[in-house]
């Protein structure tokens, strides 16, 4: 078993709160409201797994599966400015995949093996948002079933790059404000482990007083819980 590596999100606060940052042979998830900041941190490492380890980086390359059009060249190069790296180097690290239905969006992550094996070091694989395609094309009751079928499939590849090749999975999960979104995880269904022996990081973002944010670990295979404060600014994550 490779030793597993970690990537800084940016802020000192929110690597304490999940030991380190997130982790590769590893999903997470990042689950809130719209606005809380997924797609921002999603950003943010996308360019941080490329910094030197001593940086809080894996010296390596991201794929980028996104899903509802959220990816923006311009904020990479806005948070790799940040800091003083090459941001048209960092945007070649990142390859992006936009999905355009769920058959797609699995195909997709299936084919992330061939790009390994053809010599890119992808250390990251994002999928924001994991859960939008499912829920727009298996609505209703009578297609839940087929829907979780899917989605383990999907996450299931996902967790088999993350093993083979030491890779972190970062997802990210639309949910409503309410409490009962707290059951809309794709990663842990009520009554069950969705995934199996898959050590799965969750983590909760809120929206905090004076456009801070909060993020609420919820879920860790040997962490406690507990939340942090952060911020969302031009250069990306800080404290
Ligand atoms: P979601 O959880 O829906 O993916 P986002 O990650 O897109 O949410 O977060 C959007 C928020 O991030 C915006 O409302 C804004 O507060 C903040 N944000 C986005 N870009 C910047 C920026 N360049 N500088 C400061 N804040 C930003």
């Amino acid at each position: 078993r490779k030793e597993v590596g970690r990537i800084s999100v940016g802020s000192q606060g929110f690597n304490d709160l999940i030991g380190g940052g997130i982790e590769t042979q590893s999903i997470t998830e990042v689950f809130g409201e719209f606005g809380s900041g997924k797609s921002q941190i999603s950003h943010e490492l996308a360019v941080t797994v490329q910094l030197p380890i001593e940086q809080g980086g894996l010296e390596g390359q991201c794929v980028f599966i996104d899903t509802e059009n959220t990816f923006r060249p311009e904020r990479i190069i806005q948070i790799a400015d940040g800091f003083e790296l090459d941001h048209e180097e960092v945007l070649s690290n990142i390859h992006i995949a936009r999905a355009f239905n769920s058959s797609h969006q699995i195909l997709m992550a299936e084919s992330i093996n061939e790009l390994i094996q053809q010599g890119n070091n992808i250390k990251l694989v994002i999928v924001d948002s994991l859960m939008a395609h499912f829920r727009a094309e298996y609505v209703g009751r009578e297609s839940l079933a087929v829907r979780q079928q899917k989605l383990n499939q999907h996450l299931h590849a996902l967790q088999q790059i993350a093993n083979t090749y030491n890779v972190a999975v970062f997802i990210t999960n639309q949910v409503q404000a309410k409490p009962d979104a707290f059951f809309g995880s794709p990663t842990k269904a009520i009554g069950g482990h969705v995934l199996g022996h898959a050590s799965t990081y969750r983590i909760w973002l809120k929206k905090g007083l004076a456009g801070k944010r909060i993020a609420r670990l919820v879920d860790s295979p040997h962490l406690p819980e507990g939340e942090c404060v952060f911020k969302i600014t031009s250069d990306g994550i800080v404290d």
